[in-house]
């Protein structure tokens, strides 16, 4: 099959005017202009007309369970008070409802024009029940609050409700929530079998001012909210939260993990991620971000230190909508000296190489997966001014090789 499009943004070297993919099965076999593809290549031909193709996005943080929540919690005084609030909904929700909302979750983010997903799941067993349209990467989350010494027990059990439900290619992953919920122990058994076995890692870290105030300070909203369940607080002295989980891991084993948020950070903090080498990857949600009202996010100084960071929705408990892009213009009114060719590479190679697969997702090059989108493009000058303040449904979308087009 042939794409054709008035641009090709590839992601790998310069933009192609009147360009073209070709795709085989679930591969890109070749890219180029229109006429050299057609001589290079022959089968159906689709023309998409005026119309930019782009690698599809990828979502480097989200929980597809509360797309339900949506609109049902209003942006709380305190951090703390949000927990509650999704706690007490959460009270109220079946297994069925979770599987109606990853399944109506699933359907609004390709039609933003997702088709890669890190999606967390507080419920790991669910995952063989669902069949998810766009490429997903599944991350059991894990919190052991009130029953660590059972943190090797729940891991095992995830891991093995993973292993039922993995698609093949695709590594699963596992997700201790946060060091407020999570027990040392989780994240170190959570560790040793990341590096045992193909599985990827990731944790909330340093989101909210008040998981500062908890490690530091001893002192707050979250800390005594976290006491009042019973954990063991003798830890919580005089510590950043990114110096706990260092201290529990070991900075070696770090660059496996994508980190989510990283809001709070001391300058002994920016002094340890100096140091660290290599660096994990890092996923800033700037709605989610702004919802909270949460600390400015360091995006210059981490990125001048080498990390290499992503975009993610986070939950519909404290964003609008799953759009990637709606992600990248609310990050583009934060950060307007950033191109808007390196927010797009946020939703693309970025989070490629975080989920380990910059060698199949993120760019159009032969030999990668046929993830493909397209949006309309008017030719103006700058075609990553116009994704990035692209607004809607996105028009056609390509996963695995597998055409959508009508929403
Ligand atoms: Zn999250």
């Amino acid at each position: 099959m042939i794409i054709r499009a008035r641009i090709v943004v590839t992601m790998d070297g310069a933009l192609i005017e009147n360009g073209a993919v070709a795709a085989s099965g679930n591969r890109i076999v070749d890219v180029g202009t229109f006429d050299e593809i057609k001589t290079r290549n022959t089968g159906q031909i689709f023309d998409l007309g005026d119309q930019a193709l782009l690698p599809g996005l990828i979502n480097a943080h989200c929980h597809l369970d509360y797309t339900c929540l949506r609109g049902k919690i209003s942006p709380q005084k305190s951090f703390t008070d949000w927990i509650r609030s999704i706690n007490e909904k959460k009270s109220e929700l079946s297994p069925k409802d979770y599987l109606a909302s990853i399944k109506v979750g699933f359907e609004e983010a390709k039609r933003f024009g997702t088709t890669a997903i890190a999606n967390l799941t507080a419920f790991p067993e669910l995952i063989s029940q669902v069949q998810s349209s766009i490429r997903t990467w599944w991350f059991a989350e894990l919190i052991d609050i009130r029953a660590p010494e059972r943190a090797n027990e729940l891991v095992d059990a995830a891991i093995e409700s993973l292993e039922r439900a993995r698609s093949p290619g695709v590594p699963q992953g596992l997700a201790p929530h946060a060091l407020f919920t999570a027990s040392k122990d989780l994240f170190r058994r959570c560790g040793q079998i990341a590096e045992r076995e193909h599985i990827l890692l990731t944790t909330h870290l340093a989101e909210s001012k008040e998981e500062m105030e908890m490690f530091h300070d001893a002192s707050g909203p979250l800390y005594e909210f976290i006491r009042s369940i019973r954990r063991p607080m003798n830890d919580c002295e005089n510590k950043t939260p990114l110096g706990f989980l260092l201290g529990a891991l070991g900075d070696r084993a770090l660059p496996q993990w994508i980190i989510a948020h990283l809001n709070e950070l001391t300058e002994n903090d920016f002094d340890l991620l100096e140091r660290l080498n290599p660096k994990f990857h890092i996923v800033h949600c700037p709605r989610s971000h702004k919802y909270f009202g949460h600390s400015p996010f360091a995006f210059e100084r981490l990125r001048t230190l080498g990390f290499s960071i992503c975009l993610g929705t986070d939950s519909l408990a404290s964003n609008k909508s799953l759009s990637l892009f709606a992600e990248m213009r609310a990050f583009r009114k934060s950060f307007p000296r950033v191109s808007p060719q390196e927010i797009f590479q946020m939703a693309t190679v970025n989070p490629a190489r975080a989920l380990r697969c910059e060698n199949a997702l993120g760019q159009i090059r032969p030999g990668f997966e046929a993830d493909l989108i397209a949006i309309p493009s008017s030719g103006a000058k700058d075609v990553f001014d116009e994704i990035v303040a692209f607004d809607g449904s996105v028009s056609w979308s390509m996963v695995n090789g597998q055409v959508y087009r009508d929403w």
